[in-house]
Parts: C-alpha cells; sequence; structure tokens
C-alpha cells in the first residue's frame, strides 16, 4: 500500500510541476505578447431596450497567438492576474479603450458610442495609482471622464480597504463605476453600500430563464426595483433572444448587452444619428 501511495504521490507531484512549467511558460509568453503587440480590443455593444439602438461599448481583450491561435482572457487573464502582468496589460487596454474611444468621436462625432466600460481586476484596484492612471490616461486623450466606466467585480471590491479607496479615487475624477456580474458574489446588496455605484450589470444567470415563471424571473425584477430605487443605471447582461429582451423590457430594464444584439467586434456598431425632425 505505501509503494502505491508513494507511486500516486509522485504522478501527482510531476503533475504539479507540469502545471507549475505551463503557467509559467504561458506567463513568460503573455510578457513576450505585451512587447510584440499580439492583444488586441474589440468592442461590445450596450444597447436601449426596446429598441435595440447602440448606446455604450464594453471593451474586450483578445490574444491573438501566433501558434495557439485565438486565447480566451478567460484563460489567460487569471495568469496576468497571478503574474502581475495585469497591471501593464491592464494600463495597455485602458489607454488604447480611451484613445479609440477619442478617434471615434473626432471621426463620427454623430453615431459614435455616449460611453465606453472598461474593465478592471482585483490586482489592478489593489495596486496603488490606479487612478493616477486612469487620470493621466484621460489627460492624454481628452477623453471627458464621465464618458469612461470602470467595471470592476464584487469578488476584486473585497480584496481589500485599497480597492475601495481605489474606486472613490476614480468616482472623485468622474469616472463612472459599475458592479460586474452582479448578483453572483457573497453580499452584492451589502456592496452597495460600501462603494459609490453607477452601474448594475445584471449576471446572465439571471437573464438566462427570464421568460420562464421562477426564481430567476423574480430576482431580475428585484434587482432592477433595487437600481431604479437607488437612481442607478441597470444593464442586462448576457441577452440572447428576442423572448429574453421583450420580457427584460417588461420588467423595467432600459439596457442590455448580448449576443442578440451585437457580439464584440473590432469597431463598434454606429449609434442612429439622431432623428431630424
Ligand atoms: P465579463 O466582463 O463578464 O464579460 C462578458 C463576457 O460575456 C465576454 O466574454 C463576452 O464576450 C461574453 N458575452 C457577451 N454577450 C454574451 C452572450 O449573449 N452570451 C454568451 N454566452 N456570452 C456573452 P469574454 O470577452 O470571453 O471575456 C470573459 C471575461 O474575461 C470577462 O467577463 C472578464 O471577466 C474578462 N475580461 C475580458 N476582457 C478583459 C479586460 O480587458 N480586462 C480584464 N481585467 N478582464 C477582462
Ligand atoms: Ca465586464
Ligand atoms: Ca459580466
Ligand atoms: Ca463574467
Amino acid at each position: 500500500a505505501a509503494k502505491c501511495s508513494g507511486g500516486r504521490w509522485r504522478r501527482y507531484a510531476a503533475g504539479l510541476d507540469e502545471h507549475t512549467d505551463e503557467k509559467a511558460r504561458l506567463g513568460a509568453e503573455l510578457r513576450a505578447a505585451l512587447d510584440t503587440g499580439e492583444f488586441r480590443l474589440v468592442y461590445q455593444p450596450i444597447v436601449s431596450l426596446p429598441s435595440g439602438d447602440p448606446r455604450y461599448v464594453e471593451a474586450l481583450v483578445r490574444w491573438q497567438h501566433p501558434q495557439r491561435g485565438f486565447v480566451s482572457p478567460a484563460e489567460f487573464v487569471p495568469v496576468t492576474e497571478e503574474n502581475g502582468l495585469i497591471v501593464e496589460l491592464g494600463e495597455w487596454i485602458m489607454r488604447t479603450a480611451c484613445s479609440d474611444f477619442a478617434r471615434w468621436h473626432a471621426e463620427h462625432p454623430a453615431t459614435a458610442p455616449e460611453r465606453i466600460s472598461v474593465n478592471v481586476s482585483a490586482r489592478q484596484l489593489a495596486e496603488p495609482g490606479l487612478a493616477a492612471m486612469v487620470a493621466a490616461v484621460l489627460a492624454e486623450t481628452g477623453m471627458p471622464a464621465g464618458r469612461l466606466i470602470v467595471e470592476v467585480t464584487e469578488t476584486a471590491v473585497f480584496s481589500g480597504g485599497v480597492a475601495v479607496r481605489a474606486i472613490e479615487d476614480l468616482h472623485a475624477l468622474g469616472v463612472g463605476i459599475a458592479l460586474d456580474d452582479f448578483g453572483t458574489g457573497h453580499s452584492s446588496l451589502g456592496l452597495l453600500q460600501t462603494v459609490p455605484v453607477d452601474v448594475l450589470k445584471v449576471d446572465k444567470s439571471f437573464v438566462d430563464n427570464v421568460t420562464m415563471a421562477g426564481r430567476h424571473a423574480v430576482i431580475a425584477e428585484a434587482l432592477i426595483r433595487v437600481s431604479d430605487g437607488l437612481g442607478l443605471s441597470a444593464v442586462a447582461e448576457g441577452v440572447e433572444t428576442a423572448e429574453q429582451a421583450a420580457e427584460l423590457h417588461r420588467l423595467g430594464y432600459r439596457l442590455a448587452q448580448g449576443y442578440h444584439f451585437g457580439k464584440p467586434a473590432a469597431e463598434p456598431t454606429a449609434r442612429r444619428t439622431a432623428a431630424v425632425a
């Protein structure tokens, strides 16, 4: 039995090594990818309900690896969080998103998105200097602070007092704060009392079954009441069907995001030009 468990341990340890090696290699490749410019941003529309007119966009990072091909951010963002590269990558994301946004406004002021949402990770919130970096990027690109929304998750906010301070500093600049994946954390409602919030991004899990009478629909309805009551904007995430969009609108949602309205793309969908009377 001892021999058997010893073998098991060796296999387990070898697996761990491979895992660690793989992670270290991925980390090094990510570092190089930032230097050689393999990251791209894509933009997904956030639209009005029920019209479906594009209003805002969310910036989402992509890695086009020369051999591996497309690597999902769900895979590589956590690695950059662990090795700290997210701080530098996050700055590149912020600068690229804001300068793209400024360019759209210079080129097509009437149809460019009204605001742009940029994801900020736990590690970035925990690092001092986030608000200063954002202020510098806004000054550089000439973008008004009120046009930027920073998306944070509940877990990121709970990483400590530094994170709450960073959010307060961003808010003081005039930047909008969105709580991402809202409703999936341990204290979503409690958080609304702790940090200044402007936008609730109601998680896809509540949207998925919103057309079936049941608990998801009840929660989706409760969340729009909370949002309206507090004077916040709510965005329903991950809307994939016309039926979901119609039901969300019936519940009182006025903003939505999801494949039904538009997938992330290199250029944002143009807003409809203001109607001429
Ligand atoms: P997230 O911030 O919750 O972003 C929404 C994700 O849902 C995106 O996946 C988007 O493409 C996807 N999505 C949008 N509509 C639909 C839909 O109707 N159906 C389905 N099934 N999915 C939909 P993506 O781009 O793969 O990003 C995954 C996660 O990676 C993001 O979740 C975010 O946590 C992280 N991430 C992406 N870009 C960035 C970034 O620039 N910075 C940071 N820190 N994290 C990022
Ligand atoms: Ca997000
Ligand atoms: Ca989300
Ligand atoms: Ca998510």
